[in-house]
């Protein structure tokens, strides 16, 4: 990195949002229990005719799956489980399952929480799910768990009941006696990220963090002078429109500071 600040009038920063979130609960160590990306990821990797080694892949087929997460990450995991032949796929969510709602609602039909113009808080089917899954809403993993030779044999579940406190925030609490267990042998953890990559190059540029994860910025310049951020990396798990028009803008920003230090 030395090298490059050396080399270079200035650096923009574009590395994504690759810090995930884990689930980590007992078990957790378990072949056959994946993040969302190492399948999604091979998957294109094989559309384009690209060779996995086989003692890295990550294949659904013939298996009973659960995807923990009900989010868009989820819904590909989904997706790309049941194209691959899964046996089964179950997707749980931890939130309470949204109101169902016609495809265009109403300003009328929106919940208020989520009153026009904010997004709608509904119900969304995707395709994928549409291809086939089991759905499941307010469950809460607690043990990935293993039969007697080590191997995953599923995952063991509580349910959550959510209520309003009295601050008018979200909260919950487990349903006494809801453990359930099911029988998997694949998991893939959908649940977000937490912003972009700390070690590295954000570290040894010593560049600082907003409080959501992402790296800092004011008008796309980091903390640092010369180093400017764009897209995920500097406003989280995104749009690709949303990181086309980042780069253009953070273009514009880095060519203002170019003309100034040449002044
Ligand atoms: C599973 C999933 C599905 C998605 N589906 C959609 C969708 O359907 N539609 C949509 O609009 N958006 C979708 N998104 C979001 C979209 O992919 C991102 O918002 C967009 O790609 C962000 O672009 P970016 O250039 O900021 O970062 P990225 O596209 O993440 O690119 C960052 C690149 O930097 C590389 N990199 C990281 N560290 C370094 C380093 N130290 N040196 C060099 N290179 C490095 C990474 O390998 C990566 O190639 C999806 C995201 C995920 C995770």
């Amino acid at each position: 990195m030395k090298e490059i600040r050396a080399g270079f009038d200035a650096v923009l920063i574009t590395t994504g949002a690759s810090e995930k979130r884990d689930v980590k609960i007992p078990g957790r160590h378990l072949k056959g229990i994946h993040f969302a990306e190492e399948i999604l990821t091979q998957s294109t990797h094989r559309v384009m005719g690209d060779a996995i080694p086989s003692h890295e892949t990550v294949y659904a087929a013939g298996r009973d799956v659960i995807v923990i997460g009900g989010g868009d990450t989820g819904s590909d995991c989904v997706g790309t489980s049941r194209r691959q032949g899964a046996k089964s796929v179950t997707q749980f969510e931890i939130m309470i399952q949204p109101p169902k709602l016609p495809s265009f609602p109403r300003a009328i039909d929106r919940p208020e929480e989520s009153a026009w113009p904010a997004w709608t808080h509904m119900l969304r089917t995707t395709s994928s799910h549409e291809e086939g899954a089991e759905r499941h809403w307010s469950l809460e993993t607690v043990a990935f768990e293993a039969d007697e030779s080590g191997n995953l044999k599923g995952l063991t579940t509580r349910e959550l009941a959510w209520f309003t406190d009295a601050d008018g925030k979200k909260v919950c609490e487990a349903v006494a006696g809801s453990e359930k267990f099911w029988p998997c042998q694949m998991i893939l953890i959908a649940v977000g990220f937490l912003g972009a990559e700390r070690q590295g190059l954000a570290a040894e540029l010593g560049l600082e963090f907003d409080a959501r994860g992402n790296i800092a910025s004011q008008n796309y310049a980091s903390s640092e002078r010369g180093v400017f951020a764009a897209g995920d990396a500097r406003r989280g798990q995104s749009l690709v429109v949303w990181a086309i028009a980042e780069g253009r803008e953070a273009a514009k920003a880095v060519n203002e500071f170019l003309k100034d230090k040449d002044a």
